[in-house]
């Protein structure tokens, strides 16, 4: 087996995923960093301004395409190794509109693609593979606000991930016939006094993707039981990039990157918990 190490970073043509693989680049020289895009020149310039490091390549991926997946995954095959180390799911869009294709495609990158990526790569994943799914505090803020009834089932730790898939079905319904959200557990309203960024789409598929970490992290320890797999979701706290339109008076994307670091590096990590800068953030009803 190779002694490199490959890396994968989704999303990391800027903002926070960016400055990810700028740290591992720096920290790995003779390992591999895959710098993940959804688009080729993007991807192409991230690599010029971090001048480009014989140890970063660009991988074209577009996480909310299973197409993009495989495409990607067959170039890891063929041209990387045919294995993957960490994998980083750091690609994500908050929506700006409240419609029900905002929905749909928050849903897609943040929710669907990490749930496709991990499917996808983590047979790829060699021993003591780690996966950091990159969420949000938003996903706290979702559980706060939902219904008691949700709160339990989302808790409910024999949940499986179809079942998590469905919990979210009646808010795609609820949306997509006009109805408030509030008619079916997912409380819109307390975040109406916070900015488009804490849209209650962007809050409840972060929550998605922290459950998903979980029942992951639960059933991997069959799948691959010999592999000493760990996989964590971390928030990266709210940092200063494009996702909120460079909100003043936050924290840099660097110490974002630290954040999911922490979760790539600490030895004997607890499985399939949240962390932000090494701390556990625990959700409702904790
Ligand atoms: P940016 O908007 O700066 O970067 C997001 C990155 O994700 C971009 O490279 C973007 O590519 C990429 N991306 C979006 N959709 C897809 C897709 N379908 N396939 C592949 N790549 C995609 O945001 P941040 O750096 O702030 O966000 C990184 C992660 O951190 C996200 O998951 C976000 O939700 C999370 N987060 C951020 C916080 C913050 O305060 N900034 C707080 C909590 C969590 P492109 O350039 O092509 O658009």
């Amino acid at each position: 087996q190779s002694h490199q190490r490959v890396f994968l970073i989704t999303g990391a043509n800027k903002g926070i995923g960016f400055e990810v693989v700028k740290k591992l680049a720096a920290n790995h020289p003779t390992d591999l960093i895959l710098l993940g895009s959804r688009d080729q020149k993007r991807g192409e310039e991230a690599l010029a301004q971090l001048g480009s490091p014989l140890n970063v390549k660009v991988l074209l991926i577009d996480t909310s395409s299973k197409e993009s997946i495989e495409q990607a995954k067959q170039e890891i095959q063929k041209k990387y190794g045919d294995h993957l180390d960490v994998l980083i799911n750091n690609a994500g869009i908050a929506p700006i509109k409240s419609d029900l294709k905002a929905l749909k495609d928050t849903f897609n990158t943040n929710f669907y693609g990490v749930k496709q990526m991990n499917d996808a790569m983590s047979p790829l994943l060699r021993d003591n593979g780690r996966i950091v799914n990159v969420s949000s505090e938003a996903a706290a803020l979702s559980m706060k606000h939902c219904s008691q009834d949700l709160k339990t089932k989302f808790l409910n730790p024999n949940l499986t991930e179809t079942e998590l898939e469905e919990l979210f079905a009646p808010l795609f319904k609820a949306v997509e016939e006009g109805k408030d959200p509030k008619t079916v557990g997912f409380d819109p309203i307390k975040y109406s006094a916070l900015e488009n960024f804490y849209l209650l789409y962007y809050c409840a598929s972060k929550l998605g993707v922290t459950i998903l970490t979980r029942l992951e992290a639960r059933d991997w320890n069959k799948k691959y039981s010999t592999k000493n797999i760990t996989i964590s979701a971390v928030c990266p706290g709210f940092c200063t990039t494009d996702l909120n339109n460079k909100a003043q008076g936050t924290r840099s994307p660097e110490l974002g990157a630290d954040s999911i670091l922490y979760a790539v590096y600490t030895e004997n990590l607890e499985n399939g918990q949240f962390w932000r800068d090494g701390s556990r953030l625990p959700l409702e009803s904790e």
